[in-house]
């Protein structure tokens, strides 16, 4: 069994939730599964080894869990990207396209100092709305934004795609066709 197939195995897809149509795929029997966390976050973080990373930025909700463990791999800082309201200091938004309308994130405008080397964590890239609203954000406040990353790439949606194209190398475990 290849790494992908087990890690892959361990993602559960619920059905129509949150609405018909859509596959949700669900992260939490991989969370719960202490062999299939470990290898995830282990393999996340391979390519920067090593290297000099000094902060992980996580999206709410879900890269939290994750990013919260990136970073203490990478023996980096933890910074919350959140939705709008929830941070207590002085903050930076950023509209974002949803796939209906648009919705808001912040950071703590000192939460990163200018020049200091990023990686971007997520679970899931889709059609990229939200990590590039992030990405965006990041670089406003001066961050060197060194990699972005997600257990799971839906491929067919672009999301990784766009951010390339912003000059963002992306890193994902496993693939799913499909939205
Ligand atoms: P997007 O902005 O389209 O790339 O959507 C990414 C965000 O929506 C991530 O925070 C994901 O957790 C969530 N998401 C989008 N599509 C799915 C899906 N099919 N299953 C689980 N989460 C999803």
């Amino acid at each position: 069994m290849t790494l992908e197939d087990d890690l892959q195995s361990a993602v559960r897809t619920i059905p129509d939730y949150p609405k018909p149509g859509i596959l949700f795929r669900d992260i939490t029997t991989l969370l719960g599964n202490a062999q299939a966390f470990r290898r995830a976050v282990d393999q996340l973080v391979h390519p920067w080894a090593g290297s000099k990373i000094d902060k992980v930025a996580g999206i709410e909700a879900r890269g939290f869990i994750l990013g919260g463990a990136v970073a203490h791999q990478l023996s980096a800082g933890f910074v919350p990207i959140r939705k709008k309201g929830k941070l207590p200091h002085q903050t930076v938004r950023m509209a974002y396209a949803l796939e209906y309308g648009t919705d808001e994130m912040e950071i703590h405008v000192d939460a990163i100092k200018p020049g200091e080397r990023v990686i971007l964590v997520d679970d899931l890239i889709a059609t990229g709305g939200t990590a590039e609203g992030a990405v965006k954000l990041l670089r406003q406040i001066g961050a060197d934004v060194c990699a972005a990353c997600f257990i799971i790439d839906l491929p067919d949606l672009g999301g990784a795609d766009k951010l390339r194209a912003m000059n963002v190398p992306v890193r994902t475990l496993m693939q799913f066709a499909g939205h």
